[in-house]
């Protein structure tokens, strides 16, 4: 057991480099880089750099530029994620954020933050089993000998690059990498989803697993193939500059056989789990906070503004994810500026083990991990979940097919 340090506030004027020392000192050995290797991504944390964002929130020409990849000035990408991963943001907020945008930007927009519930709502329903391929086996095609994502690809070597010092990648590229891992070099999608989550500051299980079996066709049945004629309409540039440009081991499109179906989890038209709709219990005299809600509109945080909060670094699962330190330094921004407003004890250990004994109150995550957990911490309070759409019986087989419902 262990209570670490308060970590530093940028709100009280201290700079990325302290949150990085922090970070290093005190969870430099669970992570993947190991203490000396820890830095910043390229998204800060915070609550007041989430505002920010949204403040600064244009859509104007998404529709258009959301799959642009290079140059980056011409991205319509919003970056919104990290914010929105851990909570800072809820979705309700930033629907509401582009209620004026020029109205075929909000409508993909929109269509987009719907995808994220419909993540959400997945991972609600099947749990765990989203790291199962859920309808098909993925395509395992012969001959591809090289690395899956091969460093002398430019494209493949360039967007790597992005995702290990950056910590973020637009939606394009994230499908680029997936299926060449998985479509072109036959590698399992399971690994590659592991190291893609691994360095990402939005990684979500929820949102990383479907992205993966929708790029491989393990979740849609249907295969997205990556050649070199994205790379070209999308980032020209990376093909003008690559050693292959002649030889493009990409130039064709690969085979689009899926795998044979699989015995997946029920999809149909069932039930998800949604938590409470109302607060239930009270008198609890901290608030646990959680990596899915650690944003100042937390329901549970909200409801006392004074009320002292704790958050636990999950160690055992720390040291078993490997996650990158720039996840770590994006969390330890957050908890520095929530520290700032209010008691925030920091601790690093077992969750339930930490949190033994105490009267908390916390918000319901639609993680099976927060199940779990709080089985066993008991809160005498639980706040509801801020869903964009609150679930009810729905099938969850497509995107198109939830939505129906919603
Ligand atoms: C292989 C793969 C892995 C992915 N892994 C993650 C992940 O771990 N975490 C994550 O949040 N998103 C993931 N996505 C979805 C999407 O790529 C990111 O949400 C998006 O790129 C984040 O950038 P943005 O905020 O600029 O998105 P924008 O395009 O500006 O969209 C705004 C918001 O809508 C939501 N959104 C957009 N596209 C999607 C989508 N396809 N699925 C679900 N939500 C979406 C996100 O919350 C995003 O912040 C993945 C997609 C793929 C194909």
């Amino acid at each position: 057991m262990s209570e670490l340090p308060p970590p530093p506030s940028i709100a009280d004027g201290a700079a990325t480099d302290d949150v990085v020392a922090w970070v290093a000192e005190h969870l430099g050995d669970l992570t993947r880089e190991g203490a000396d290797g820890v830095t910043a991504g390229a998204i800060r944390g915070g609550q007041s750099a989430a505002d920010t964002a949204l403040a600064g929130l244009d859509i104007t020409g998404y529709a258009r530029d959301r799959s642009t990849v290079l140059p980056v000035n011409r991205r319509g990408a919003s970056r919104m994620s990290p914010y929105i991963r851990h909570g800072l943001l809820t979705l309700r907020e930033v629907w509401d954020a582009v209620a004026d945008a020029p109205s075929r930007d909000r409508s993909r927009y929109r269509d987009e933050l719907m995808w994220q519930e419909y993540a959400r709502h997945l991972y609600a329903r099947v749990g765990t089993d989203l790291g199962r391929s859920l309808r098909r086996e993925q395509p395992r095609p012969q001959g591809w000998t090289a690395q899956p994502w091969p460093e002398e690809m430019n494209c493949m070597s360039s967007v790597v690059g992005e995702l290990h010092e950056d910590g973020w990648l637009v939606n394009q590229t994230r499908m680029w990498l997936a299926s060449q891992w998985a479509v072109r070099a036959g590698a399992t999608w399971r690994d590659g989803e592991d190291e893609m989550f691994a360095h990402l500051l939005d990684g979500s299980r929820a949102a990383n697993r479907l992205g993966w079996q929708w790029t491989v066709g393990t979740g849609s049945g249907k295969v997205y193939g990556f050649s070199r004629w994205q790379v070209n309409k999308r980032a020209q540039s990376l093909c003008r500059n690559c050693a292959l440009k002649d030889a493009c081991p990409i130039e064709n499109w690969p085979d689009d056989d899926l795998g044979p179906a699989v015995d997946g989890p029920d999809l149909n038209k069932a039930p998800i789990p949604a938590g409470p709709v109302h607060v239930e219990g009270t008198g609890a005299e901290q608030v646990w906070i959680t990596a899915e809600s650690l944003g100042t509109a937390d329901p549970a945080l909200a409801a006392q503004p004074d009320r002292p909060a704790v958050f636990v670094f999950d160690e055992p699962l720390l040291r078993k994810l490997r996650l990158s330190g720039k996840r770590l330094v994006f969390l330890t921004e957050t908890l520095g500026e929530i520290a700032s407003t209010r008691p925030l004890e920091v601790r690093r250990g077992r969750v339930a083990d930490e949190l033994s004994g105490r009267a908390l109150a916390t918000t319901w995550a639609p993680v099976p991990g927060f199940s779990r957990i709080a089985d066993a911490v008991a809160p005498v309070e639980l706040h509801p979940w801020p869903w964009l759409v609150r679930p009810t019986t729905s099938s969850v087989r497509s995107f198109s097919a939830w939505r129906r419902s919603h």
